[in-house]
């Protein structure tokens, strides 16, 4: 092996290499993720090979969007001079004949392809029964299940997705010929007894491969509520014993010889104080009064359960303010619609029934909180038809595959959080199409007369858009009107909301144009349209980023990253740094002046495709001139490893302390061989420090809650929390 296995690799090599000697002939390796499981299946294959050369192979089957990574570890952890041959039997492998397929060393295939082909063996012997022979070698010769097909070796990954035994994937497995079998599942206690039996089935493990000898000793008595305590308890010591002798199952925080199995060196979180300079604490202060005012008035209307979302886009304004002054404006552009037509959009959003569309009427003007993070969003992604809906993050994440998978089932269809109705990524849209749709008069774009190409833009209208784009209009607003003001402050805040919409007919608003007409620049297309294009292809990114760059200001938040990144190159030019931001804008600006010092960097986000982010991961772990990536905290899920970063900066600190912890453990994980440094960059005396006061008091209580739904309803922030982050009360 090219790598090195680690302590518990080692032990774990030489249990699975027990099993097959022994009279099971394999078992199950349920190690916790990270820990290595298919290091140990790859030093098993090299290990343990057949002496019969005509039955040599070692069948792989695992979910489609884990073939790229099988492909990828057997390449890199193998050494060449024992180079397995390696066939991958799925899409455009499968034309590949039968002997062909049995000359490699290692097949790798899908459950869907072997389903697929059981299905057809099925079909085959129903025919057959009425007449013979043409069939009959089809039957034989079927790659995978036919009866001259015999492996070495079949290896199971993410085993719970077989786990019903009923489905013709867990049918189609339990079929193949084999001398040896192993089974690879993290998660391998499952909701009940009965799906343990589809694994015990697969390997063959007698007497208990029947159901009826399994439901007899396991399912029944431990299940039937009929039985004393005694029964159920003596059957599920019996089980316990059975899974002790075929099942291997690590932690993290397991010992070997009284010592961790995993010691990663020590991680140390340094403060960074970030100081505004002068215009941006005063815009910072202006709108800091006016949510202030905003939140008492609801407090004494009690009226914030009401105001619920309204005030999480208020908090999510002030948010932002601490890390760029042009971030408030930015925030309509939902990822998870980008490559679904504007007219499909339309459609879908015309597909939502009058109640639902009644509901969601509601929220213009107010926002809407996500049902996943809990967190303010203004464009969500909404679901057809039930009109639920999501911040288009977490929409990424619940319709990830690697979801599925988890669950045991990689074709699960990925479910509404809130009512538990199937979700497809295709029957979407976001609010902004809704809006088009169901409130044409709310329509921005209509309004403003901007245009999708932006030909028929007038010169007017170009200019106007641009001073969306500044602040200037806020900060003659604050001079000249004031912030203390209760009524006045109300109309204020409806500008800060809404930059492109009530607030430009406002007087505030023609001041600051006929202040800055002078300086105005001219572009056909705004911002926003740019950077809603720029997803679509490398080109449309560019012209993104240049425009950017047009009218680019810094701020003091991208001052201290690009000093920090110095910092860090200055003292150890080996070293690898991740940053990470709640607000994909935030790294767009940030993208600014990197690219101006020629820093060579990855961006990691829910906008890309999967296949990019993979792209992404694998050059920056793999090249050493590329050493920093740039990725949305809430892009990065547990699988993501970016062992090769020593360094962590947080751009802005989110109250959920996991959603963070998860964030740094991208680096501070398993393989790590140095230090991890994470630098946490805040705003004093702004809300960032109160939500990291608050991140500490929810950390204890998370910590002490008994599951996992008691431990989501302390992610959401309550009334005493919200007032709180907007600095009107204390936090007891
Ligand atoms: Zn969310
Ligand atoms: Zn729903």
């Amino acid at each position: 092996m090219d790598a090195t296995l680690m302590e518990h690799q080692k032990l774990g090599l030489s249990w699975l290499r027990k099993m097959e000697e022994g009279s099971n002939k394999g078992g199950i390796l349920a190690d916790d993720m990270g820990l290595g499981k298919t290091v140990q299946a790859l030093a098993l294959i090299l290990a343990r090979p057949s002496d019969d050369s005509l039955r040599k192979t070692t069948l792989i089957i695992a979910p489609v969007a884990l073939m790229k990574q099988w492909e990828k570890e057997i390449k890199t952890k193998v050494k060449t001079h024992h180079q397995l041959k390696v066939h991958v039997y799925h899409g455009a492998g499968k034309k590949c004949n039968f002997n062909r397929l049995r000359q490699n060393d290692v097949v790798l295939t899908t459950f869907g392809t072997l389903g697929a082909e059981f299905k057809k063996k099925k079909e085959l012997v129903n025919r057959m029964a009425g007449q013979q022979a043409e069939n009959l070698a089809a039957l034989e010769e079927l790659p995978l299940v036919g009866e001259k097909c015999k492996w070495y070796r079949v290896i199971i990954d993410e085993a719970q997705c077989i786990k019903n035994k009923s489905t013709l994937n867990a049918q189609a497995a339990m079929e193949l010929q084999s001398i040896h079998r192993l089974c690879m599942t993290g998660t391998p206690m499952m909701n009940s007894v009965d799906e343990l039996y589809s694994l015990i089935k697969f390997l063959r493990i007698g007497p208990y491969d029947e159901w009826s000898e399994f439901n007899l000793h396991f399912a029944r008595p431990i299940k039937s509520t009929n039985n004393s305590e005694r029964t159920k308890q003596n059957a599920m010591k019996k089980l316990q014993a059975l899974l002790k002798a075929i099942l291997l199952r690590r932690t993290k925080s397991s010992l070997i010889d009284g010592k961790p199995i995993i010691t990663i060196p020590p991680k140390h979180v340094h403060q960074v104080q970030v100081t505004f300079s002068t215009p941006e604490l005063e815009l910072y202060k202006a709108l800091e009064s006016k949510t202030q005012v905003t939140f008492n008035r609801y407090l004494r209307q009690n009226s914030v359960q009401n105001n619920y979302a309204n005030i999480l886009v208020l908090l999510l304004r002030l948010r932002q303010m601490c890390c760029h002054p042009h971030l408030i404006n930015d925030l309509s552009i939902n990822t998870s619609v980008k490559d679904i037509p504007e007219n499909d959009l339309k459609a879908m959003a015309a597909q939502l029934g009058d109640d639902v569309v009644a509901r969601l009427k509601g929220h213009e003007g107010e926002g809407f909180e996500c049902p996943v993070c809990y967190d303010g969003v203004t464009n969500p992604t909404i679901f057809i038809p039930c009109g639920h809906n999501t911040c288009s993050e977490c929409f990424t994440k619940l319709v990830d595959p690697q979801r599925a998978i988890q669950a045991g089932d990689e074709r699960a269809q990925p479910r509404c959080p809130e009512c538990r109705n199937d979700i497809r990524h295709d029957r979407i849209t976001d609010f902004q199409h809704f809006i088009k749709v169901h409130m044409p008069e709310k329509d921005d774009d209509a309004n403003s007369g901007d245009d999708e190409d932006g030909d028929s833009s007038s010169d007017s209208d170009e200019s106007e858009d641009d001073e969306d784009e500044t602040l200037g209009g806020f900060i003659v607003d604050d001079e000249d009107e004031g912030v203390t003001d209760n009524d006045q402050g109300d109309a204020d805040e409806s500008k800060v909301q809404k930059p492109k919409g009530k607030g430009k007919k406002s007087k505030g608003k023609g001041k600051a144009k006929e202040a800055n007409s002078g300086k105005s620049l001219k572009f056909k297309k705004t911002l926003p349209q740019l950077k809603k294009e720029s997803m679509r292809n490398k080109a449309a990114k560019d012209k993104y980023l240049r425009r950017l760059k047009a009218d680019w200001i810094t701020s003091a938040k991208i001052n201290k990253t690009v000093e920090v990144l110095q910092e860090i190159e200055d003292n150890d030019p080996s070293e690898k740094t991740i940053v990470f931001s709640q607000f994909t804008s935030l790294l767009d600006l940030l993208e600014v002046p990197l690219s101006e010092k020629n820093v060579r960097y990855q961006r990691y986000d829910g906008s890309m495709k999967a296949s990019d982010r993979v792209d992404a991961v694998n050059t920056f772990m793999e090249t050493t001139t590329c050493k920093l990536m740039l990725i949305s905290l809430k892009a990065g899920n547990a699988g993501l490893n970016l062992n090769k970063a020593s360094h962590v900066i947080i751009l802005d600190p989110f109250w959920n302390p996991y959603i963070e912890e998860q964030a740094v453990d991208r680096a501070h994980r398993m393989m790590q061989k140095r230090e991890v440094h994470v630098h946490r960059l805040l705003v004093p005396g702004t809300v960032e420090d109160r939500i990291l006061e608050l991140q500490e008091r929810k950390r204890e209580m998370i910590s002490m809650a008994l599951d996992e739904t008691a431990a989501k309803g302390i992610a959401r922030l309550g009334r005493r929390e919200l007032g709180f982050l907007f600095g009107v009360n204390t936090l007891d």
